[in-house]
């Protein structure tokens, strides 16, 4: 059915308008925004839609979340990643979880996101120990019936969780490490399951892809790291992994390589246009340099990495060298929520805070752009969606422009980055359907589903309880580990924004 919204103000984050908005009618026809213009006339058969003091601007993007994370919102507090990872990745565990709770994890991580604007997820999904393709088609079908545009992943590991952070064999007492056993998972093994997953998945519902995935250079041999990377640049996707998250990774670059993780991905040969990275936070100068020459991207996700203490992403001088930023949740369980608006929020205003010089802060206009249009680009879907142009698919928000947060009415983008949390919404459009209207989900019975959760959570959540008693006795080899690559750190000449957070004299390189 033609969806013909009547009299809008439209936000078209397209190359002519960026955040002006202007007046007219919208026309959606199957998939895709057929007309945009004052005035259009109604094809016959269309839903007549009036929109009257409401917005229509692209739907959001989350460039970078973690499904598996979804169950552990609102568990973790006051753990940096390292430590936090032992709880929410546990290094020993019993069965994976069941396919039917797979299933249900992804979906309501569809239904949240969709809930709250986003209508493109970037999942990089983990599923250890294993590469399972039904386990996988499960991730799928969730984003499917929820009817949400996904990019899925299916992240791999290949070198022990030991010997992917620094000290940790010295630190770590013999037994318990004989306790752990490695992955299994060669880069042809990988590759020939990506290829598997490309035959059956890519392009299902005209709206979900598969994307390579190596979870970070330092868990991964270089071998591996560099497998997916021709598969990637020849299917047109992202490359997506992590890297300089953390104080203790910013150690691990010199310690494993002799140099930084950035300058070693160059080296190797897969820093390019497909890569996307997660984090970006221990950047130097000269990581930077090569990252913009790459034109790669970063996925940015403010709020987790001050909820696991790992730093600010030096974003305005990313996106001086021309590396293109999207914005990310991260994990529910390191972000707690699906809401990309309150990244925007944050990421508008944690720059602020990086440098006095108020020509370098953040503006609005930039974040909506990351949440939009750029955060489409990090995802290889910049020609797909992420604004409001006639033979893009129809992927957007209508947001009602008559309540509190627009009363009175200043600026537009500012009000959508500064005082939107997206209880505005009235109507979320994916792929051309209306998955949202009137704060209710229509491909999906939320009220089953959550009864389903209501049972099925008990049970997980305490075997996961179990896991995590398990997993202390790690704990404190890993904070000690942290300890020390943190304090090391401290010596080590790296950008923390334009400021210097750690007390003592400016450490700018040069
Ligand atoms: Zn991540």
């Amino acid at each position: 059915m033609s969806l013909f919204f009547r009299n809008a103000t439209i936000l078209s984050m397209d190359k002519v308008h960026g955040v002006t908005p202007f007046s007219g009618d919208l026309l959606v026809e199957g998939d895709r925004i057929v007309a945009i213009g004052a005035n259009l006339p109604v094809p016959a058969g269309a839903r007549v839609i009036d929109a009257g003091r409401k917005l229509l601007m692209p739907g959001l993007v989350n460039a970078h979340l973690h499904s598996c994370e979804t169950f552990f919102k609102g568990r973790y507090h006051g753990m940096p990643l390292e430590v936090w990872m032992l709880y929410s990745y546990p290094i020993l565990m019993k069965e994976p979880i069941s396919e039917r709770l797979l299933y249900l994890r992804s979906l309501l991580t569809a239904m949240e996101s969709l809930k709250a604007g986003v209508t493109t997820l970037v999942d990089d999904f983990f599923d250890p120990p294993g590469f399972d393709l039904n386990r996988l088609k499960l991730v799928f079908d969730a984003y499917d019936h929820a009817g949400i545009r996904a990019n899925v992943s299916h992240c791999v590991i290949d070198k022990h969780v030991f010997d992917t952070m620094p000290y940790l064999r010295e630190l770590m007492p013999q037994d318990l490490q004989d306790e752990v056993e490695g992955p299994s998972i060669t880069p042809d093994e990988y590759i020939a399951y990506c290829q598997a997953v490309f035959a059956t998945q890519h392009g299902r519902a005209g709206r979900l892809g598969f994307m390579i995935s190596a979870s970070a250079p330092q868990r991964c041999s270089t071998e591996m790291m560099q497998a997916g990377m021709g598969m990637a640049q020849a299917k047109g996707v992202a490359y997506h992994t992590h890297v300089l998250e953390t104080k203790t990774q910013a150690v691990t670059g010199p310690k494993f390589y002799g140099r930084s993780l950035i300058r070693y991905m160059h080296e190797i040969g897969i820093l390019t246009p497909n890569t996307t990275i997660a984090h970006s936070i221990w950047v130097s100068e000269d990581d930077i340099a090569l990252m913009g020459e790459a034109g790669c991207s970063v996925a940015h996700n403010a709020i987790s990495n001050l909820k696991l203490g790992s730093g600010i992403a030096p974003i305005r001088r990313l996106l001086d060298a021309g590396v293109h930023v999207g914005l990310g949740t991260d994990g529910l369980s390191s972000n707690d929520t699906a809401r990309i608006f309150d990244v925007m929020r944050l990421a508008a205003l944690l720059h602020e805070i990086a440098t006095p010089d108020t020509e370098r802060w953040m503006t609005a206009a930039e974040v909506l752009r990351s949440a939009t249009i750029e955060g489409a680009r990090t995802a290889m879907l910049g020609q797909v969606t992420g604004s409001l142009e006639v033979g893009k698919r129809a992927d957007l928000l209508m947001i009602d422009l008559s309540g509190y947060d627009y009363m009175p009415l200043n600026r537009l983008d500012h009000h959508l980055v500064y005082c939107e949390n997206g209880s505005s919404i009235r109507m979320v459009i994916a792929n051309g359907e209306v998955v949202v209207e009137d704060g209710k989900l229509l491909t999906i019975d939320e009220a089953e589903i959550f009864a389903e959760l209501g049972e099925l959570l008990p049970a997980y959540l305490a075997e996961h309880a179990y896991l995590e008693n398990l997993n202390a006795r790690f704990e404190p080899y890993i904070r000690e580990m942290y300890r020390r690559a943190t304090v090391q750190n401290i010596g080590i000449n790296r950008y923390q924004g334009d400021m210097p957070l750690w007390p003592g004299p400016d450490r700018r390189a040069g």
